[in-house]
């Protein structure tokens, strides 16, 4: 008796574990989407021959989310990979010390993986398959890096334990920078693709001529304007549009001229 109790009880737990990934994921479908196409429409001649090699005809955008779908693959094979989408650090640091503690993170991390995914597909000496996964990730990394809050503090895993209400919906706030912001703009992946993508080359320039840890300083900078943005009731709808929907966009095309960028270098 005792027994089948503990092990409904673990059923429980395991089904709630199984359910718990769905709250963590990263930008929803469409943001990634978005990065990935505007990246898509700023590659430079030789990139878009280099990755015609690498993957034929197919967008970016259709594999922009596939390391969030391997969150549900239950061999095992990926099972290192869940902690490669997100940093943790504490709040309101300088500059310095910021950049200092995310060179300084134990372990894998969004930081470190971007770096060997990107090496990764550079390294011509490795099978076209094992390429073709590093430009997946790299796609999906560069992202998640500009999503605000996976440069997130530890103790609310990057705002997914911060409730709030997304209008009469329950919710967290990393889930509303992740879908409900972006979902609310009412864009297809490609049309908030074209009414981003206006910036100047001189915009363009400004934006890619600086180092990953500036990128990665960018989005904590919002991150610490994210979490002193919360309102003491949670509630959160046509005011925290209001107030962040300039930053969404901008993070959306930041992470497509960005990853165009490192897409160039990696096809130079
Ligand atoms: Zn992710």
């Amino acid at each position: 008796m005792k027994r089948s109790l503990f092990s409904n009880t673990r059923r429980i737990l395991f089904i709630g574990l199984l359910f718990a990934p769905l709250s963590a994921f990263c930008w929803g479908v469409t943001g990634h989407r978005v990065v990935a196409e505007i990246a898509e429409r700023h590659l430079s001649k030789k990139a878009k021959k280099g990755l015609k090699g690498l993957i034929g005809r197919e967008n970016l955008a259709m594999w922009a989310n596939w390391p969030d779908f391997i969150k549900s693959d239950t061999t095992g094979t990926w099972a290192m990979a869940s902690k490669w989408h997100y940093v943790n650090i504490p709040g309101n640091l300088s500059k310095e010390v910021f950049v200092d503690s995310l060179r300084n993170l134990k372990g894998e991390n969004l930081y470190t993986q971007i770096k060997a995914m990107t090496d990764q597909l550079k390294d011509e000496s490795l099978t076209a398959e094992k390429r073709q996964i590093a430009l997946r990730f790299l796609l999906h990394f560069v992202g998640d890096l500009h999503q605000p809050l996976h440069v997130g503090r530890a103790e609310d895993l990057g705002g997914n334990r911060i409730n709030v209400s997304w209008f009469d919906k329950a919710t967290n706030l990393h889930s509303v920078w992740d879908n409900s912001l972006v979902e609310f703009q009412q864009y297809s992946y490609t049309e908030y693709a074209t009414v981003l993508d206006i910036v100047s080359e001189e915009q363009i320039a400004e934006w890619q001529n600086s180092a990953l840890e500036d990128w990665f300083y960018d989005s904590y900078v919002l991150a610490n304007k994210v979490y002193a943005s919360v309102p003491a009731d949670g509630k959160l709808g046509y005011k925290y549009n209001y107030i962040f929907q300039k930053d969404l966009d901008q993070q959306l095309l930041k992470g497509g001229v960005r990853l165009a960028k490192m897409l160039n270098e990696a096809f130079e």
